[in-house]
């Protein structure tokens, strides 16, 4: 059980109810978070009265386990939370946030040629791997600072925002200076203390849902982030592992709009990671915009065929910019708009 105080109470009003708890012989413990402390109770045997509790200043409310999400729920009528991607750009709005890029940074020119290609589309951000988890040990594992280096170019030549990914603490201080969202990936979803690290600094977060984690785990994993100080968090559902060998994971959509309903935050899809199929992106893209996500998440490369890494789920720029031009029915219909840019975004207007 736990009491989930106001995020309004003070620490004498927190210490108060661990006082009453002391005095029916309950211990607790209390987690104090940015966004609102809660206190755990521990070893209960017996009847608790609950409404003794819940009648104590600033207690907001008192619950069984297992932990509800607190500061990822969505309050009724309250609007989704608007995440900046970049300066010019926001997740969560009705304009859509298209992320498009290269799976992994491979050259100086090439992520320069895909970022312009996808900028000119209408894309608001460049997605790439400067720090890429592979499944091989033998795999190409990134350019890291070079990497890094390279988005930066990029993000000079078009203005668009830079996402990529941190898989670990230390990566976290090497990487902010660098990106404007960082990405935590389906394998690292599960690593609180990254999860903590990412809540501890200021750039908004793009978390990854685990191939094999539940609605509740994914949403606690936010919850993590926030409760770490950072309220900029960005959901992307990258798909499941299921029996099916068709696709590369089952894209679980109807967590889109159950998302919408349950928390306040914005949610996109990666229908590349989701399929692992070029072929399926498109339809999978449309639907995932039909079902209400905030945004998309697509590999694109100049020459799929040539990438170093997940080369059979990604677009090459035309692919990209008819899978744009096909969302925008998908769009109008939902009330949503894709943003118009222009290469150099001087003139582009994502607010
Ligand atoms: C990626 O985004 O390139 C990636 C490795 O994705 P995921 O973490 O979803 O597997
Ligand atoms: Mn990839």
């Amino acid at each position: 059980m736990i009491v989930v105080m106001d995020p309004r109470s003070s620490r004498d009003q927190v210490d108060h109810v661990v006082t009453l708890l002391d005095g029916i012989g309950i211990r607790s413990h209390v987690i104090t978070g940015a966004a609102q402390s809660v206190i755990e109770l521990l070893e209960v045997d017996g009847e608790i009265d609950r409404a003794r509790l819940e009648r104590a200043p600033m207690v907001d409310k008192v619950v069984d386990k297992p932990i509800p999400i607190l500061a990822a729920s969505r309050r009724p009528g309250e609007p989704t939370w608007e995440v900046p991607l970049g300066p010019r750009a926001l997740m969560g709005g009705r304009k859509l946030g298209i992320i498009a890029g290269p799976c992994s940074v491979e050259s100086e020119r090439g992520v320069l040629e895909i970022a312009a290609a996808v900028a000119d589309a209408g894309a608001v951000a460049l997605r790439g791997g400067a720090f890429k988890p592979r499944t091989s040990p033998y795999s190409f594992q990134g350019h890291e600072e070079r990497g890094l280096e390279m988005l930066a170019l990029a993000r000079e030549a078009t203005g668009l925002a830079i996402v990529t990914e941190v898989m670990c603490c230390r990566h976290v201080e090497r990487v902010g200076p660098h990106a404007d969202v960082l990405q935590v990936g389906s394998r690292n979803m599960h690593n609180s203390p990254l999860l903590k690290e990412v809540g501890r600094q200021e750039k908004p977060v793009l978390l990854k849902r685990g191939w094999s984690a539940s609605l509740e785990e994914f949403l606690l994993a936010a919850e993590y982030i926030m409760q770490a100080g950072n309220r900029n968090v960005i959901l992307c559902e990258r798909g499941i592992r299921t029996h099916e060998e068709y696709v590369r994971n089952t894209l679980a959509l109807a967590v889109v709009p159950e998302v919408k309903r349950i928390s306040n935050l914005p949610i996109i899809v990666d229908p590349s990671h989701g399929t692992g199929q070029a072929h399926l992106v498109a339809p999978m893209s449309n639907a995932a915009v039909a079902c209400g996500a905030d945004g998309l998440l697509i590999e694109v490369h100049v020459v799929p065929d040539r990438a170093w890494s997940d080369g059979d789920q990604t677009l090459n720029p035309d692919q990209f910019r008819a899978l744009m031009k096909g969302l925008e029915p998908f769009a109008k219909v939902c009330g949503r708009e894709l943003c118009s840019v222009t290469p150099a975004m001087e003139t582009a207007e994502c607010l």
